[in-house]
């Protein structure tokens, strides 16, 4: 009896083995991947294993079983990427899958950029909590929406209660979660503010941790007093300071990127956090009215602009501005540089360029023409633009740069819709492809910690950026050999191909290159 007893309790002991030999002890593993960790170290050949919505392990070879495994055979396993100049809110709330951007491998996307942001941000942040969306999302504050709001979009210096109620606004911004301060100084109302009011609201938002990151306030023939602006605002404010998608507009000034990373250098030598991102492109987006018509005139509004070019004096010198802005600025010294993105005054219109607006209103397509063209556009309401002026030998030297990063400067579009620029679906990939296996201008690892690694640390995220155990789930997984992006100026709307798996809060957001039903986004905080 006690024998049998003896050896019943024996097989259920070793049935309770064999149980707990097959009981998962991962939920997701990756096998055979050559894991680039973020860091810039070279990549090793190893496994992935993730518990929950964390890595779990990471070593040459995991044993212990998961409740999923996928070998993913010579693939890179990456952190997933960081795209920390995003404007998000358009489209996120329509598409809220943010499939440009997860099938590149983008997991975490930052708002609030160039200035501009919700104020208050707090409202902004529950309403993305609520959404159920794919990719992590964060925000900075803006400096322009914050002056917007307390003086408008008038030419004057602040008293000393805007002051407070703009350092006040900072304040609440960076409690409500922000990453930092941004200003937008090229925008109407930026550009309004002088540096010393930047640094007053930047102090703000570097006692509570944040950085600073700006478009600057001229990168045409004023890049060199601008970088030095953004630089002193750093040195002054007391915080990180970052120039975001450092470009230089304008044939005459190519070339200045060799003087702009000089002064970066020289700052940083001195002990300055100053850093740059980029996009890699050599055309930029923003709208027509921006791009070309001079602030002045934008000044007080859109009635007030529309009065200005009512009057036939104050029209002329528009014009005139307008015209030099063509010639030496984002039109890129030709009317056919600058191609139309969306107009919501008439959709046919995405996809043309100046040149055609200008030869269909009147037969010619002079920088005069384009002028008028332009006017007659921002009369109507106004266009986004795709503007064709930076040359790909200071891009290559930003991009190489130690201390730069890779952001899209992109939104989330809708599918099909308009002409956008082909950034929102294809930075990382490109870089990925063109300028890492193609022009072997960056290494892979180096290109993965500017996507990964570098942003974390710029952000503060302690939690994400880099693979190992303990961290956040966010991993992208690509095919070196053929990650790429499709798309184009004239035909944007493709995805990137190569990015097989992306996963986001330990689950799976991407599976053969497909967004799946998962929404594991979230909001982050400073
Ligand atoms: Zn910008």
């Amino acid at each position: 009896m006690l024998k049998r007893l003896l050896g019943a309790a024996v097989l259920a002991g070793a049935a309770l083995a064999s149980l707990s030999a097959q009981t998962p002890r991962y939920d997701l593993l990756l096998r055979n991947g050559l894991i680039v960790d973020g860091t810039g170290s070279p990549w090793f050949r190893g496994d992935l294993a993730i518990s929950g919505d964390t890595i779990a392990a990471m070593a040459h070879r995991i044993e212990a079983p998961a409740t999923r495994t996928i070998d993913v055979a010579g693939a890179v396993i990456a952190p997933g990427f960081i795209d920390i100049h995003t404007h998000a809110r358009r489209g996120i709330f329509d598409v809220p899958t943010a499939d440009n951007y997860v099938r590149q491998g983008v997991t975490t996307l930052l708002e609030g950029p160039d200035g501009s942001s919700a104020v208050p941000l707090a409202p902004f942040l529950t309403k993305l909590e609520a959404l159920q969306k794919t990719p992590n999302i964060g925000s900075f504050i803006g400096q322009g929406s914050i002056r917007q709001a307390v003086i408008g979009e008038v030419n004057r210096a602040a008293t000393p209660a805007d002051m407070e109620r703009m350092t006040g606004l900072v304040e609440q911004g960076m409690k409500d979660g922000a990453f930092g301060l941004s200003t937008g100084l090229f925008y109407v109302p930026g550009t309004f503010t002088p540096t010393a009011e930047v640094v007053a609201l930047a102090k703000v938002a570097g006692r509570f941790g944040g950085s600073h990151v700006s478009h600057q306030r001229d990168d045409a023939s004023g890049v060199l007093d601008s970088v030095k602006e953004t630089i002193a605002i750093g040195e002054l404010g007391g915080l990180p300071t970052q120039i975001t998608h450092h470009k230089v507009i304008g044939q005459a000034n190519w070339g200045r990127t060799v003087d702009t990373l000089k002064l970066v250098d020289d700052a940083r030598a001195r002990g300055v956090d100053v850093t740059i991102d980029v996009y890699p492109y050599t055309a930029s987006s923003t709208s027509i009215g921006a791009a070309l018509v001079p602030a002045w005139a934008l000044e007080g509004g859109r009635a007030q602009t529309l009065a200005r070019l009512k009057d036939p004096a104050q029209r002329d010198k528009i014009r005139a501005a307008t015209i030099a802005m063509i010639r030496d600025e984002r039109g890129g010294g030709d009317p056919k540089n600058v191609q139309l993105a969306s107009c919501g005054f008439d959709a046919a219109l995405a996809g043309k360029t100046l040149a055609d607006v200008a030869r269909t209103r009147s037969g010619g397509a002079s920088l005069e023409q384009a002028a008028d063209a332009t006017l007659w556009i921002v009369e109507q309401g106004g266009c986004q633009g795709v503007f064709h002026a930076m040359s790909d030998d200071d891009l290559d030297r930003i991009i190489r740069h130690p201390a730069t990063m890779i952001a899209s400067d992109g939104e989330v579009p809708i599918f099909g819709r308009a002409v956008p620029h082909p950034r929102s679906y294809g930075t990382f990939v490109r870089v990925l492809g063109t300028y890492v296996r193609e022009r072997h201008l960056l290494t892979l690892e180096d290109a993965v910690r500017k996507m990964t690694a570098f942003p974390a640390a710029r952000l503060g995220l302690r939690d994400r950026g880099i693979l190992r155990p303990g961290l956040k789930a966010d991993v992208a997984v690509f095919d070196p050999a053929t990650v790429a992006d499709t798309a184009t100026y004239t035909q944007p709307h493709q995805y990137a191909v190569g990015v097989s798996l992306v996963v986001i809060n330990g689950q799976i957001a991407v599976e053969d290159g497909k967004v799946t039903t998962a929404r594991p986004g979230r909001v982050l905080r400073k």
